[in-house]
């Protein structure tokens, strides 16, 4: 059969068409516009996504309806298979198949608006000065793109790109360490050296809420208020420290609506999703999620060794690439782990002018290790947490009952404490009331099928993971 026969790339671009009048703004730049044509075959479309977790995703929610339309559209029964096509991590351009489609999407997103959104208006030309909370070194460019982080690197530069025009109000949230703050202040660099006119403030929340409480103890709102609308571009940082403060939320809230309605850009980080925040007026929760939502992942392998090249990089050090795996497969929290684990070992080199040998940084790096798992963490504790969620006693965790409703929770508890303490599955066995174990691997193995599998269950889950590690520190 000749190839040309089955080329179902025309059809695919109709499905996206009739799929993109369906769903909402917010749906169709997340996930449909991250799926692109990849090839045809004989009665089967193969289509590609940046990652594993977007593959899951788009197969669940969306494969039915796609191959439905096809088979409308062709007459045919074809099938859609989804194959993950990676972005080269270590590449801060926009290139490869899954940027493309965000670069798409962006297009896209631009034009849909500009019927109804003008950009903000333009400032008489004249330079503003720097925001001295803007550092310097946070630049897109020094920033290592992976499958974790592009699609939150790609709307960045967009809004730096085109402040106040598309995506607005931006979102970025993901937890310690992952970048939100070199992405949020990237931005800021950015406008600042290409568009230096738009007066660009950045403040992390618990700035804002000083200066706040600072303004009224001095009697000058007035002034506190003027600086904020007086921005073009506003940069917040961290607004989960805004839970449970009630006077300067609802400062917030007015500052985002006059900036809102001026089309003048917003940018917020929060170091989980919104829905999780606590003590957050609905009002405000409702305007900070109004726009696009993005969130940053932790780096795969890949990408943490990127990381760490590029950290090298114009450092006088000589690291060997088996070290850098080293580091790459054992440092696995995080971007700011990796990059102290760096530091320590170079420090160290440097200091005794020893080049870093495989047992130099085992050595080193073994408080490090620690960090990324937690020894401190009672069983104990996790198991309380998960039984409170899920209303049941933590004797009943504990105990041999088989009910559906604690044998889930248990094999939750256990999943967590596999993931996030470095006890091994016999003693997780034995703290679950003495239990085998292969029961406790076969239950982190069901767990980790679900989180897969449901989006739902794997929100709940990392909700229980925070919490359980919040608990830890209250104690
Ligand atoms: P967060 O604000 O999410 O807690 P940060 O933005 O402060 O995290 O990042 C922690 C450190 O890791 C910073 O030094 C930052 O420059 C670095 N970093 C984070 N992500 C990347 C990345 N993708 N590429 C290069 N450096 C990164
Ligand atoms: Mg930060």
């Amino acid at each position: 059969m000749p190839q040309e026969k089955w080329n179902y790339n025309p059809f695919w671009d109709e499905v996206v068409s009739r799929m993109q009048s369906t769903l909402s703004e917010q749906e169709s730049i997340t996930w449909l516009n991250r799926i692109s044509y990849a090839e045809s075959k004989d009665h089967k479309l193969i289509l590609a996504v940046p990652s594993l977790f977007i593959r899951d995703y788009v197969s669940t929610q969306y494969k039915s309806t796609i191959q439905s339309m096809l088979n409308e559209l062709t007459g045919e029964q074809v099938t859609v298979d989804f194959i993950v096509k990676k972005v080269a991590p270590s590449s801060t351009s926009v290139t490869g198949g899954h940027v493309d489609s965000s670069e798409k999407s962006q297009d896209s997103n631009r034009n849909s608006h500009a019927s109804t959104k003008t950009p903000a208006p333009m400032p008489k030309a004249q330079k503003r000065p720097r925001d001295p909370n803007i550092n310097n070194s946070y630049q897109f460019d020094t920033f290592v793109v992976g499958d974790n982080s592009a699609f939150a690197y790609n709307v960045s530069m967009a809004i730096a790109k085109n402040p106040g025009v598309s995506y607005n109000p931006c979102l970025i949230y993901g937890g310690v360490g992952l970048g939100k703050t070199h992405l949020i202040q990237s931005i800021g660099n950015y406008i600042q050296d290409n568009t230096p006119e738009l007066q660009i403030v950045y403040v992390t929340a618990e700035m804002f809420t000083n200066e706040f409480i600072q303004s009224i103890g001095e009697e000058k709102t007035p002034q506190f208020r003027n600086k904020y609308r007086k921005a073009d571009v506003l940069l917040i940082d961290d607004i989960h420290f805004l839970q449970k403060k009630a006077s300067t939320q609802e400062e917030m809230f007015h500052v985002f609506n006059n900036l809102f309605e001026a089309n003048k850009q917003l940018v917020f980080t929060c170091d989980r999703p919104i829905n999780e925040l606590q003590d957050i007026a609905d009002r405000l929760k409702n305007r900070f999620t109004r726009g696009i939502n993005v969130d940053l992942q932790p780096p795969d392998f890949e990408t943490r060794l990127a990381i760490l090249r590029r950290k090298c990089e114009g450092k006088a050090c000589h690291i060997s690439s088996e070290v850098l795996e080293y580091i790459g497969k054992n440092v696995n929290t995080n971007v700011r782990d990796l990059e102290a684990s760096l530091t320590k070992l170079i420090a160290y080199s440097n200091l005794l002018n020893k080049e870093i040998t495989l047992d130099i940084a085992r050595e080193q790096l073994k408080s490090t290790y620690s960090m990324s798992k937690d020894q401190s963490m009672s069983i104990d504790s996790i198991i309380r947490v998960v039984a409170d969620y899920f209303n049941i006693s933590p004797y009943d965790i504990k105990g041999k009952k088989r009910t559906k409703s604690v044998v889930l929770p248990r094999q939750i508890a256990m999943y967590i404490s596999r993931t996030i303490t470095d006890f091994s599955t016999t003693e997780i066995g034995y703290e679950f009331g003495g239990r085998d174990h292969t029961t406790v691997m076969h239950s982190v193995q069901r767990v980790e099928g679900m989180i897969q599998s449901d989006i739902a269950v794997s929100n709940s889950i990392q909700n229980l993971i925070r919490q359980a590690q919040s608990f830890k520190r209250e104690k």
